[in-house]
């Protein structure tokens, strides 16, 4: 039994302090990430669309099942791994976001479509929809479909008004699956640090969908669901008024790359950095800089490196330091430290990071009050 969870066993009937937890840990503000559901559910309420949180961000039953319970209609995954955790815990109404196209997936997405409340994919090829539909036959059931549209990011979709008209009279044909509308990911637009210049371009790719929902309309097939959206366009899709459903996911987190993203007009953002890693100084021996416990297996790279939160060091820089530790770096009066301290790092990139843990360990203020497996973790396929 690993230290932390045993820990856990402890804390049934009494609560432990996040002094003791062994480092590095993957630490999540607990009236934080709810504050931050509540303000989504809240927002997406008002706008009178639905929200459909991305479970990439979390993968996380506990995390779901609180989404859920604030109002959202379902989760997204990224893939049929991660919807087999999140369906079979009896999380009802997933999407999958990713088109599937490998056999072995499309056998198991026509499985958990039997079993499953609600499960939907999205497709951007004839062939794999035709696939698609005899494993489900075989399987004896059937699946809700949505059309991938591509932005324009080349990534997944299908890539004209044309294409996505051939494809519906295509999935049409098929009696396994049911079209119920069109996703529509800008996946580089919600990133745009500035607000004016993301609001354009989201606001062009837009006009792009509506383009291809009239090309549909023409052709008969009337979208109920045009889902899409993160957290660096919620605001503007909201506004827009074209998507019925966003698929928001870092707002709950806040990692460092949406701080650096102002999220309304004001320049202001409605959302906290409720996560972090907390890791330790394991040597101190020169001026200016230690050494901590947290490397390449403790945060994601892809999103530069992690920010110092608070205290004394907070003016220090991280460096990596290969796979098992990091620097903080700076001058000697920021650099207080000795083996053993603590350190809260804000994490650059939250999904990545958040799969190389098994567990979130729950902070209320200073005190660990529950510990939630990373239910979905590894489950890339
Ligand atoms: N929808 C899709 C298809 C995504 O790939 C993602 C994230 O990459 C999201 C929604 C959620 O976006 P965000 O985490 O930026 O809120
Ligand atoms: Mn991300």
């Amino acid at each position: 039994m690993n230290d932390d969870v045993a820990l856990h066993a402890h804390l049934i009937g009494r609560q432990g302090a996040r002094a003791d937890l062994n480092t590095p840990v993957l630490v999540l503000d607990i009236d934080a990430l709810d504050r931050n559901i509540a303000a989504m559910a809240d927002r997406a309420a008002r706008a009178g669309v639905a929200l459909r949180p991305h479970a990439k961000t979390h993968k996380s039953v506990d995390i779901a099942r609180r989404q859920i319970a604030a109002g959202a209609s379902g989760v997204c995954c990224a893939k049929i791994g991660e919807a087999e955790v999140m369906a079979d815990a009896g999380i009802a109404g997933v999407l999958i976001t990713s088109p599937v196209a490998a056999s072995a997936a499309i056998a198991r997405l026509a499985a958990l479509a039997g079993r499953a409340k609600r499960l939907a994919v999205v497709m951007d090829h004839a062939d794999v929809a035709m696939r698609t539909d005899a494993a489900l036959a075989a399987a004896g059931c059937t699946i809700d479909v949505l059309i991938d549209v591509d932005p324009g990011m080349k990534r997944t979709g299908v890539v004209s008004p044309e294409a996505a008209v051939a494809l519906a009279h295509t999935i049409a044909t098929l009696p396994n699956l049911t079209l119920r509308g069109v996703q529509f990911y800008c996946g580089t637009e919600q990133h745009i640090e500035d607000y004016a210049a993301r609001r354009a371009a989201i606001a062009d790719r837009t006009a792009y969908l509506q383009t291809v929902l009239a090309a549909l309309a023409n052709a008969g097939f009337v979208p109920e669901l045009v889902t899409g959206g993160g957290t660096g366009s919620h605001r503007i899709d909201m506004d827009l008024g074209v998507f019925t459903e966003i698929q928001a996911g870092s707002y709950i987190f806040m990692d460092q790359q949406y701080l650096a993203c102002a999220l309304t007009d004001r320049g202001d953002t409605p959302f906290e950095t409720a996560l972090g890693v907390d890791a330790r100084v394991v040597s101190a021996n020169r001026t200016g800089r230690v050494t901590i416990d947290a490397g390449y297996k403790s945060l994601s790279t892809d999103g530069g490196v992690a920010i110092v939160r608070g205290g004394a060091s907070a003016k220090a820089q991280f460096a990596f330091m290969g796979d098992e530790h990091g620097a903080l770096i700076g001058d000697e009066r920021a650099m207080p430290l000795a083996p053993g301290d603590l350190v809260t790092l804000t994490v650059p990139h939250c999904d990545p990071t958040v799969n190389l843990y098994d567990h979130y360990h729950l902070l209320s203020g200073d005190t660990l009050v529950d510990i939630w497996p990373v239910s979905a973790r590894g489950r890339a396929r």
